[in-house]
């Protein structure tokens, strides 16, 4: 019998995982056959401080030094370079941008403001000027992550202490047995544990539904991405991450091609997420009108989804009504910037060790993660 069954193996289960493995014995159960098969493996694999709300950066912040000096051992190759972003305002979108530019500034002090000439010199194909962008914020602390050597590398971590990974099962009862939870996949194969971590993504409420347990209203939204060749001879290796202030488009390098999204997060249910043909014609849309690209083809096109909560801040903690049920979920659209402190959290919430040391100082604390916070009417809608 495991300490603790942690159902997922996403970026959250592997590397919460990862994290308990060095105090107790842990089994992650995955339904797929692969790790990351679901949005930790369809991500874009940034962290920046563009998006979010002051938690989720606050979460980003603390996560920064994992990223910028990662641990000695912890994978052969860097899990991040630096790739700057910029957020282009037009006209009417200049009060958004300046709303994100203060908010950013409360977490680095090197974001600034940058007119067409810059913007035009960091990625030449930026349509700027009258009914285009007029201004931008340039971040240049953004950094593009290694999603794949993030996911194998936590992996890697769990099994070398000795704790297992087991993946193809799917896990289609769980029940209360007094002392713990037993957890039955499809094939049949049940596991015991004192602990119950549900890191299922996307599937959280249902697999608190599974358990008999109160959902927390989790929404999964689905994102969609298009990758495009730049024109001949092109080389954009150097161009930086590009949002549009007004949350319809961004694109970013990625391995000589271009990565685009509309931006989209449209209402789905846990599923294979698979691109609609409206949101690609968007993508390739928008990205002829805020770039002067042409899409005369797609190369690739995939979807994926962003499970967030009311308040959008993701969620760690013991479930009040069911004991040994802990949740882990609601990662939004930010689940691999903030992987290292929320690791950190469940270690501190399930070991009872001292919370993450600096993660107060930057406004999270236990009552901004707690999914009791969801349960008492608290927690708020925003949209960010
Ligand atoms: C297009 C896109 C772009 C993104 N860009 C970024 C970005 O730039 N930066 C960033 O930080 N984040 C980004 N994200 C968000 C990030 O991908 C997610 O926040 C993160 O992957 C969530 O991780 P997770 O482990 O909670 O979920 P998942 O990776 O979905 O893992 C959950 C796992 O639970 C398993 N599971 C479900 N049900 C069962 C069951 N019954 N039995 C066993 N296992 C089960 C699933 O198979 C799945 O593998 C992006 C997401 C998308 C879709």
């Amino acid at each position: 019998m495991s300490d603790v069954l942690i159902l997922g193996g996403g970026i959250a289960g592997l590397s919460a995982a990862a994290h308990l493995a060095r105090h107790m014995r842990v089994t992650v159960i995955e339904a797929e056959d692969a790790l990351g098969y679901h949005s930790s493996g369809r991500s874009v694999s940034f962290s920046h401080y563009g998006i979010g709300n002051a938690a989720v950066r606050g979460l980003t912040a603390w996560s920064r030094s994992f990223y910028e000096a990662q641990p000695a051992g912890f994978c052969d190759t860097p899990l991040a370079r630096p790739v700057p972003t910029i957020y282009l305002a037009r006209e009417e979108t200049l009060p958004a941008l300046e709303a994100l530019h203060a908010e950013m500034a409360r977490f680095t002090d090197a974001v600034r403001w940058i007119g067409p000439a810059e913007i035009e010199a960091l990625c030449p194909v930026v349509r700027t000027g009258a009914g285009q962008a007029v201004k931008a914020v340039l971040d240049p602390t953004g950094l593009k992550l290694d999603a794949d050597a993030l996911l194998q590398s936590f992996a890697r971590q769990v099994r070398a202490a000795g704790s297992e990974i087991l993946t193809g099962q799917r896990i289609a009862a769980i029940e209360a047995t007094g002392e713990g939870w037993r957890v039955r996949s499809e094939g049949g194969e049940s596991r015991t544990a004192r602990i119950l971590v549900n890191a299922a993504g996307a599937w959280g409420d249902r697999m608190a539904a599974l358990a008999g347990v109160a959902p927390i209203g989790l929404q999964p939204k689905r994102r969609t991405i298009i990758v495009v060749d730049p024109p001949a001879g092109t080389d954009v290796s150097a161009w930086p991450f590009v949002h549009s202030a007004g949350g319809d488009f961004y694109m970013l390098p990625e391995a000589g091609q271009i990565l685009v999204s509309p931006v989209d997060e449209v209402e789905d249910d846990p599923c294979d997420a698979r691109p609609e043909d409206y949101d690609v014609a968007l993508a390739a849309h928008q990205l002829e009108q805020y770039t002067t690209l042409p899409v005369p083809r797609i190369a690739h096109r995939w979807a994926g989804l962003r499970s967030f909560v009311a308040d959008r801040v993701p969620t760690a903690g013991f479930d009040r009504e069911a004991p040994g049920f802990f949740w882990l979920v609601g990662q939004g659209g930010y689940g691999l910037q903030t992987a290292p402190a929320m690791a950190a959290i469940v270690e501190a919430l399930i070991t009872g060790s001292a919370w993450p040391e600096g993660l107060d100082a930057l406004g999270v604390g236990p009552a901004q993660v707690t999914p009791d916070r969801l349960r008492n009417g608290s927690a708020h809608s925003v949209a960010t």
